[in-house]
């Protein structure tokens, strides 16, 4: 498979160069140059295939001749390796719990598809890579997850000192081995200006092969795709009915997958797009008008994006008509105040602890079904609650205990090297030993 450049459409890579560069000239996305069909009897016997076989027919097509088969399914077995249970809440809602990876965000299967794909295909090179990417929290954590002790492969990683959570924190800076983090003594614009920075310097390029990890790259774009049809195969078996499908959005990488698949032939009976209060495409889904504003913090902090780097991939797969999309796609804003009474009442009534995230994705469910209500549905699970154990522990006034693997995590030492926000002191790390 091929792809183009969503800014300039003579530019054409292979899935491998799109992988190691990220994105193409003048910062555009790359784009499947065809949307491969799912075979209709495969998509009506989910249940006859294994988790790992579904994902790679999902994937097999966008990999091409470039990753073997028997190479692709062992990516793929390493990159689902955690249990992804639909779990019913109420009689009309489900929630498909994608937070039970090595970081418990559903960024995990992104991460752990690209790092072993980039490891494949750098197999045969001398040179060592390095990862770089900023970080505001979640990102980072799966990302050097996902490349930990992975040969050939050293990861740096940026995030704002005092900025992340405590978990997080300790996600980026216990790990060790070939994991660098990177405290920087300022903020995560500081921290993305100085990637930036790296990426155009000459010197840099010279002495190193660099590559971004960043929510864009098609290597984790893509492989988001599976677990929408690891959702389906476990609805089928109790429900008739096509799901309406809620997907708490920031960068909306996770919704335009889901939608990728749903073009491809996986039913879908409609998605909404859930956001927080920053509510650029809610607002352009009903007005179709496109106002970026400044963002705002909010308790769903994963979800902080004013202007979505995906949603051009969005409009391109459909064909930028309005209506087409708007017949596939709502758009629901949901404040904080709402998100916490969301997480109380689900807790009240079906003894469910939702974290904010999947709150805003239940609390825009909720208002479509109260409209719909012959109809049913399901929330993407994003994060668990335990990674915002502060906000969940004080709305529900219950602990949350601590899964093992993480109280084995927080009892880790801090690793970290603090840098000033300036580029010379990226530049001098990046190139120590050279
Ligand atoms: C990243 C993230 C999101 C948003 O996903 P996008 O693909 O950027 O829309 C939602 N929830 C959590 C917990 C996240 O970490």
């Amino acid at each position: 498979m091929n792809y183009y450049n969503l800014k300039d459409k003579k530019e054409v890579v292979d899935f491998r160069t799109a992988l190691i560069r990220s994105q193409g000239k003048e910062k555009g996305l790359f784009f499947p140059e065809r949307i491969p069909m799912f075979d209709p009897e495969f998509i009506k016997n989910l249940d006859q295939f294994t988790d790992v076989e579904i994902g790679f027919q999902c994937m097999k097509d966008f990999t091409g001749e470039e990753i073997p088969p028997d190479i692709l399914r062992q990516i793929i077995t390493e990159t689902i390796n955690f249990e992804i249970p639909l779990k019913k809440i109420n009689d009309q809602m489900y929630i498909l719990e994608l937070f039970h990876g090595p970081t418990l965000a559903f960024k995990d299967v992104g991460a752990r598809f690209m790092s072993r794909c980039l490891s494949y295909f750098l197999n045969n090179n001398n040179k060592k890579v390095t990862v770089l990417v900023a970080t505001s929290g979640d990102t980072g954590g799966a990302v050097a997850n996902g490349f930990l002790k992975t040969k050939g492969i050293e990861v740096v990683i940026l995030y704002p000192k005092n900025r992340v959570s405590d978990v997080q924190e300790k996600q980026l800076t216990a790990l060790g081995e070939n994991i660098y983090a990177l405290e920087v003594n300022g903020s995560f614009d500081d921290c993305q200006s100085l990637v930036k920075q790296a990426f155009a310097d000459e010197e840099i390029h010279a002495e190193l092969l660099l590559t971004s990890a960043n929510s864009i790259n098609v290597a984790r774009w893509l492989p988001q795709q599976i677990y929408y049809l690891l959702a389906l195969k476990q609805w089928q078996k109790t429900e008739a009915a096509d799901p309406v499908i809620s997907v708490p959005s920031g960068n909306f990488g996770n919704l335009c997958a889901g939608l990728l698949a749903h073009l491809r032939g996986m039913p879908a009976k409609h998605f909404i797009a859930a956001c927080n209060e920053n509510d650029v495409i809610p607002h352009y889904l009903k007005t179709q008008d496109f106002k970026p504003k400044e963002t705002v913090a909010t308790l769903s902090n994963a979800m902080d994006v004013s202007h979505p780097s995906n949603f051009v991939r969005i409009l391109e797969l459909f064909d930028h008509r309005f209506e087409n999309l708007t017949e596939s796609i709502s758009g629901t804003s949901v404040d904080d105040d709402k998100t916490l009474q969301t997480i109380q009442e689900v807790y009240k009534n079906y003894g469910y602890l939702l974290e904010p995230h999947s709150a805003v994705a239940y609390a825009a469910l909720e208002e479509y079904l109260t409209e719909n209500l012959d109809k049913k549905g399901l929330i993407l699970g994003t994060a668990h609650p335990v990674k915002f154990s502060g906000i969940v522990e004080r709305a529900v006034k219950t602990k949350i205990p601590l899964p093992d693997a993480l109280e084995n995590l927080m009892k880790k030492e801090k690793k970290s090297f603090e840098i000033a926000p300036e580029f010379k002191a990226l530049k001098k790390f990046l190139l120590r030993g050279k």
